[in-house]
């Protein structure tokens, strides 16, 4: 009750001194009055709403309890408290009347002021608790009906007696047919036998009920329900009745089907590079969580060569009329209804399109399930499409790129070779000149001579180069295994690059126990490692030394190349080991080089199983270390391909 305002009383009596007597103790208790004398006047004025009516038996045209009644029948003044007072009605009978005829409380004339002000307040406490019942009841209904489809309500075991307007809407059943279980008969009858269960169950462990059920509504399709209901318990905890709430969810849970579909038919387009089996398996997750039927007919390669899966087997979307597949083929989506495909209750296909060429196309379709395909399935199965197409693009421009590798592997293969014989011909022709057999040469042509040989010697090594690499990348590279020496092997190809070292004046060390290295590995692998990261060392290294070092750890071979060279920026260390990668660009070059010394390198380590790294600081040197299983598992070494 608020404090604040001022309450008003409707005073009816009509003996005046009644009237008055009555009316100043009510002003005195700081109430506001409103008065009438006749049922008439009383009845008018209760239609300005006073917080309470204090009403006369005795009345002169319509008697007090009549009054009493009429304002308790109108729903604008029922929840006024009236108090019946009478002079000349005070015994046990007539209260009986007053208050059977609605009177809330009923007053013998005359009253002590105290008791009328009481009996007023107790009322009036009376009336304000009711009001707040009445508007959380109001609150909570007008919540029910927006949260929910259908407010329910059954009696203690279960059983609907009573209508459920908002079912009725929904389903189309009467109001007698959804009496006791009849509700039942609208849940779709796969879904009927656990629904009873669950709410059988809930009403015998009188605890919440919550599950979700298919519902048949008013146009014979099914839609999703989530339902939950809760015992309403009387005082002594017993329980009185069951109030509940149906949701439709239908939307939501296919906006969740429709999301995990895509997301798990990107999974499969992702790691299905093999267009075989990526129909299939397509097929497999679209059913049932996209529709009742769906199927994928595809050309991966664009030759007339169709894979076509479907789901489930055997009961693919049927094919359209000439004139929609004539549609579809142009690039376009075709949704249907039962109207337009009669023995279907929906239908979506949509073709598959790359790079503007028609790869197939994919359908799905509804029926037994009751579900209606929407705006949104036909958006899923177009987005479907266009991964499905981008995927079997991509795999096309995959293989595509392979054959073109290939070929390119081919080409440097072939080219190198032919250029190794002519190169070979080359040296040899030098050689029977400087061995003077076609006659005796002069100094100048001596030196000349010189200068031929080295430069051919450098060109077939670069030759060499391009061609150890077209080998690896042609997967032509293979790996044979042998037991040698590593300790010999490294001062043997030290040895070769010696010349080049003392040439620059650069000190060349070589640490390796005098005891044999005993490893098993490829040789020839080994030996152009190193022969590329000392050549490398000497190349870029104008002052200081070359330092060679060999041992083992553990069960590991480590070789070890050091030197105080011109070093590697720190951004460039990641980018070395890339075929064709140098620091300097060619034009501004200082030393000369394919840049794939490095790119060979690393391949060849990763095909004995180890491991190559660089640590450098630019202007004090450069150090590469590389490890290698002192045994190479044969099984465990990679074949590069
Ligand atoms: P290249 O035929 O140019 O030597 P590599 O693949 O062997 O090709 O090396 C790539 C680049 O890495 C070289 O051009 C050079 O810039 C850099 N590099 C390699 N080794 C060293 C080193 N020891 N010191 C400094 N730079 C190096």
């Amino acid at each position: 009750m608020s404090e604040d305002r001022i309450l008003t009383v409707l005073n009816v009596d009509d003996y005046p001194a009644a009237l008055y007597a009555t009316s100043r103790v009510l002003r005195q208790a700081g109430y506001r009055v409103l008065e009438a004398t006749t049922g008439a006047e009383a009845l008018a004025r209760a239609g300005e709403c006073p917080d309470l009516i204090i009403l006369d038996v005795n009345l002169p045209d319509v008697d007090g309890f009549e009054v009493a009644r009429r304002i308790k029948a109108d729903p604008e003044t029922a929840t006024i408290p009236v108090l019946q007072m009478s002079a000349a009605y005070p015994d046990p009978e007539h209260r009986a009347l007053g208050l059977e005829g609605g009177a809330d409380a009923y007053l013998a004339q005359p009253v002590e002021p105290r008791e009328l002000l009481a009996t007023i307040r107790a009322l009036l406490r009376v009336r304000e608790a009711e009001s707040v019942v009445r508007q959380s009841e109001e609150r909570l209904r007008v919540l029910a009906s927006a949260t929910a489809d259908v407010v329910w309500t059954t009696d203690a075991e279960g059983r609907v007696s009573g209508d459920l307007p908002g079912w009725r809407d929904l389903t189309g059943q009467t109001a007698e047919e959804l009496q006791g279980w009849g509700w039942l008969d609208a849940v779709h009858p796969d879904d009927r036998a656990r629904t009873a269960k669950t709410w059988q169950e809930a009403v015998r462990e009188q605890g919440t009920y919550h599950t979700d059920y298919r519902l048949r509504m008013r146009d014979g399709g099914y839609r999703t329900f989530t339902a939950r209901g809760v015992p309403v318990l009387e005082g002594g905890g017993e329980i009185r009745e069951w109030v509940g709430l149906c949701m439709d969810v239908e939307d939501r849970r296919r906006a969740e089907d429709r999301q995990r579909f895509l997301s798990d038919a990107g999974a499969v387009l992702a790691e299905s590079l093999e267009a075989e089996r990526m129909p299939a398996r397509l097929a497999e997750i679209a059913v049932p969580l996209l529709a009742d039927a769906f199927s994928l007919e595809l050309d991966p390669f664009a030759d007339g060569e169709r894979m076509v899966a479907s789901a489930p087997e055997g009961g693919a979307p049927p094919v359209l009329s000439a004139e929609l597949e004539e549609r579809l083929a142009a690039g376009e989506t075709v949704a249907l209804g039962p109207r337009e495909l009669p023995g279907v209750r929906s239908y979506v296909a949509a073709p598959l399109v790359a790079r503007g060429e028609m790869l197939g196309t994919v359908r799905i379709a509804t029926g037994p399930s009751g579900r209606t395909l929407g705006a949104a399935d036909a958006e899923a199965v177009d987005e479907l499409a266009r991964r499905v197409a981008l995927a079997v693009d991509n795999a096309r421009l995959y293989t595509a790129a392979l054959d073109a590798s290939e070929t390119k592997s081919e080409f440097l293969a072939t080219m190198s070779h032919e250029l190794r014989t002519p190169m070979n011909a080359i040296l040899g022709y030098a050689d029977l000149l400087d061995a003077e057999v076609a006659g005796p040469l002069t100094d100048a042509q001596r030196e000349q001579l010189g200068r031929i040989g080295a430069s051919a010697r450098h060109l077939l090594q670069l030759i060499d180069e391009i061609l150890t690499f077209s080998r690896i990348e042609a997967g032509r590279e293979q790996v044979s295994l042998e037991r040698f020496d590593l300790a010999e092997l490294a001062r043997d190809t030290a040895a070769m690059l010696e010349p080049m070292a003392s040439g620059k004046d650069l000190r060349f060390p070589v640490d390796t126990s005098a005891d044999p290295l005993w490893v098993l590995s490829d040789p020839g692998k080994v030996r152009q490692i190193l022969l590329n990261l000392l050549s490398n060392a000497v190349k870029f290294t104008d002052a200081g030394e070359v330092r060679l070092a060999v041992r083992a750890e553990g069960d590991e071979a480590v070789l070890r190349v050091a030197d105080t060279g011109i070093g590697i920026a720190p951004e460039q260390q990641g980018r070395i080991f890339d075929a064709f990668w140098q620091v300097e660009q060619s034009s501004i070059r200082r030393a000369g080089g394919t840049g794939l010394g490095l790119s060979v390198t690393l391949h060849l380590v990763d095909m004995l199983s180890g491991t190559v790294e660089v640590s450098s600081t630019p202007g004090e040197g450069s150090t590469f270390t590389v490890r290698i299983p002192l045994e190479a598992a044969s099984s465990g070494v990679a074949q590069i391909s």
